[in-house]
């Protein structure tokens, strides 16, 4: 189910329309903000059947793209694994061959900049003589790990976050979820709808949350020795770390806006009190630092590059209080 993102639905029907799709689109964007569900919506309006409106989502072809059962669509979708040049190789002998049902073939590639460099230089080559009846749709959320070949060969859509709002009403109306728990989610989120949608049905996430929440406490009363164990710990775990990242971006950034004595609301709206407790020990420099080196961190991870002495430099400047 597509949220938010009307206009780039629009565009992409409009140049359809219009005789001027080209056959390659890269959709760029945060994670978890419903590129590769765009990609899907639009794979089922080229192969939906029904007159309008476009696409139906209730046809045969809809729902067959749906689950992953329609001929003419291929999804390469293998999160956190880097897709491989067999994958490709597979994939252009399937895109070879003429639609089976409908007009055209379409082939949905998910975070294309972690593809491997062999997979990436083997689909050039589709990119560069495509069938006429191939519409290819890459995702990625760094455009600067693509090689230039690829983005020079697709036209770009850039997609935003949506609305906290947006989020909100839909984790309502769509996924019937509690108005508290919807808007709680929605603020966590970011705007990142597939994070809200993934936290309704794993509980887990929240628990996650709660437990990094009592260590964001826990650090700033923690000696040096004890800084770079947790460190050490993070660094083993990929996943966790790039979660704890992202909550303790956010509440960084909370303590920032307090400090700022900012207008707009918080990300941890159920965690005022706390917020509130911690921003009269931190100056709003520090604050600033920490949102800095957190963002700094990620940037490391994106780039693979000394992950584990980045989290250390953060977690030894992680402020100490004395409450
Ligand atoms: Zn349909």
């Amino acid at each position: 189910m597509l949220v938010g993102h009307a206009w780039a639905l629009e565009l992409l029907l409009r140049r359809w329309k219009a005789g001027c799709l080209s056959h390659a689109t890269l959709l760029l964007g945060p994670p978890n903000i419903g590129k590769t569900t765009l990609a899907r919506v639009f794979a089922q309006a080229l192969q939906c059947v029904a007159p309008t409106p476009m696409p139906c989502g209730t046809c045969s072809s809809c729902r067959r793209v749906t689950t992953g059962n329609h001929p003419d669509v291929r999804i390469l979708d293998t999160p956190g694994e880097p897709i491989k040049i067999e994958q490709v190789r597979e994939l252009q002998r399937d895109l070879a061959l003429l639609p089976y049902e409908g007009q055209w073939r379409v082939a949905i590639l998910t975070e294309f900049e972690r593809a491997t460099l062999e997979a990436a230089n083997a689909l050039l080559k589709t990119l560069e003589e495509p069938p006429s009846y191939v519409v290819l749709l890459l995702t990625a959320t760094r455009i600067d790990q693509l090689l230039p070949t690829i983005v020079s060969r697709c036209q770009t859509l850039w997609l935003r976050p949506l609305a906290i709002d947006q989020v909100q009403q839909a984790l309502m109306s769509q996924w019937g979820v509690e108005p508290s728990t919807a808007k709680l989610l929605a603020h966590l989120s970011g705007g990142r709808i597939g994070w809200a949608v993934n936290a309704v049905y794993d509980r887990e996430v929240m628990e996650r949350r709660a437990e990094a929440l009592e260590q964001i406490s826990d650090l700033m009363h923690q000696n040096r020795v004890q800084r770079l164990g947790y460190a050490a710990a993070l660094s083993r775990s990929p996943k966790l770390l790039e979660e704890t990242l992202m909550l303790w971006g956010n509440w960084w950034h909370d303590l920032l806006l307090l400090r700022a004595g900012a207008q707009v609301p918080v990300c941890n709206i159920d965690q005022l009190e706390r917020l509130h407790a911690q921003a009269q020990y931190i100056t709003l420099d520090q604050a600033r630092r920490m949102v800095e080196q957190v963002e700094f961190v990620m940037q490391c991870i994106e780039q693979n590059v000394n992950t584990r002495l980045a989290i250390e430099v953060l977690l030894l400047s992680w402020p100490r209080v004395e409450e």
